[in-house]
């Protein structure tokens, strides 16, 4: 048997320890000894053992000093004094100043994007955010337009959920009742039409539910050519009343030029401690994101797997294949069929995709603008039977309604 590790720290006011947990099947266990500590921005309670595991990255910051221990295998593990939480706090007072003045005026709270390139921080900083706006009594819409990594669904997909709680140390955010849209790709560039579309609709269903707490923003890290003109598209939809740029000069001056006068473009540093990603961790976060989908967390899930037969599916992919406008039929754009429902016939091409569940009934109900039931994944496809099996968080039957194919794909090996 291999001994656990054991390490304790001492961290002054002001302070962060941070560690990584790489090794396959490693947990890591970390406890507060004495004093307060949180993690991005939710308390962590005394003497209660919090797990981590591979792939895990993680800062436990202290306003006052406290001790922590750790137990397991940590790759790295070191305390950082330099910490841009001060400057992140003084975000929070400041948009807690313009809920305030909401409530007042009975206006709606402050509407704050996140923009920055890769890897900089900006889904930590969301997430800190709103904790402190919970933690002060706040009700703020998250809204994730990330599609990379799909924090509120699974990664093809943009949403938004109602933060009642602080975001659980292991589980993030509870995920009650999201308002979830299909994409499909990874990447906004892959549709940018449709992209626009669902971020436009997104943003009108927040409008109509926005309170004094305000909205808080997390976006994708393409920040260049159409990636800005789509961060450009996503603040007008919102109507976003403040930019938090982080650790990037050049959009931060882009923004602060295009941008109306009203909208507040600030520039933030990001953390020494965010840890750069490479393509393969990108690509294992999104596996990663998509297991726990099904299988949970913290908390585990039990999927269920069962046969539907091709002739009760009703199958779209958004996107027929663009023709020059010369070619499109009066009064059409080309644009506008890369935003059209085609019918797609079940062949071996689905094993292993996800395929969106859509509330609406049928291809002509306004299907682009309805929220996501979920997702199934094909498992396997059985072309002599006509079946396809599928992996399910609801039990059999499907839902007789429109699915949606996401180019996204999980191996089921569980
Ligand atoms: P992306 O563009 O891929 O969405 P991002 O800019 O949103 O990335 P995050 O996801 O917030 O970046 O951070 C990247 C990683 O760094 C995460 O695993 C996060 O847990 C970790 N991280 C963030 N801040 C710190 C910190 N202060 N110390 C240690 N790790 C951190």
């Amino acid at each position: 048997m291999t001994e656990v590790q054991l390490q304790e720290f001492k961290l002054e006011p002001d302070s962060e320890l941070r560690f990584e947990v790489e090794s396959k099947n490693e947990k890591v266990v970390l406890e507060v000894k004495s004093g307060y500590a949180e993690l991005f921005g939710t308390e962590l309670v005394k003497a209660k053992p919090y797990e981590f595991h591979t792939g895990a990255k993680v800062a436990v910051f202290t306003w006052h000093g406290c001790t922590v221990e750790l137990r397991g295998k940590t790759e790295v593990s070191y305390v950082a004094k330099e910490t841009p939480m001060v400057v992140y706090l003084n975000v929070h007072a400041a948009l807690e100043q313009q809920r305030v003045a909401a409530e007042q005026e009975s206006t709606r709270g402050p509407v704050t994007m996140v923009v920055g390139p890769g890897d900089v921080g900006k889904s930590t900083l969301t997430r800190i955010l709103l904790n402190y706006a919970v933690r002060m009594g706040r009700r703020p819409i998250y809204v994730d337009l990330d599609v990379g990594q799909g924090h509120i669904s699974v990664p093809g997909t943009i949403g938004a959920l109602l933060v009642e709680r602080p975001a659980s140390i292991e589980e993030g955010f509870s995920q009650q009742a999201p308002l979830v849209y299909h994409f499909g790709h990874s990447s906004p560039g892959e549709n940018l039409e449709l992209y626009n579309t669902i971020v436009g609709r997104l943003a009108e269903v927040i409008a109509e539910r926005s309170s004094t707490s305000g909205v808080i923003i997390n976006t994708c890290g393409w920040i260049k050519g159409d990636g800005y003109k789509v961060l450009s598209h996503a603040a007008q939809a919102f109507e976003v009343d403040v930019i938090l740029v982080l650790d990037n000069e050049r959009l931060y001056n882009e923004l602060k030029r295009d941008m109306p006068k009203f909208v507040k473009v600030v520039y933030l540093p990001k953390s020494g401690g965010v840890v750069e990603r490479s393509s393969t961790q990108r690509a294992e976060a999104r596996d990663a994101r998509i297991r726990e989908y099904f299988y949970g967390k913290r908390t585990p899930y039990y999927p269920h797997s069962f046969d539907v037969k091709f002739g009760d599916l009703k199958i779209y992919k958004v996107g027929a294949p663009s023709l020059p406008d010369s070619c499109m039929p009066l009064g059409m754009r080309a644009a506008d069929a890369l935003t059209k429902l085609v019918q797609v016939w079940p062949s071996a091409a689905l094993q292993h995709r996800l395929l969106a569940v859509s509330f609406a009934a049928g291809p002509d109900d306004d299907v682009l603008h309805s929220n996501l039931a979920g997702f199934v994944c094909v498992t396997a496809v059985d072309m002599d039977r006509q079946m396809l099996t599928i992996l399910s968080p609801q039990p059999r039957p499907l839902p007789n309604t429109v699915l949606l194919l996401s180019e996204l794909q999980y191996m089921d090996n569980h």
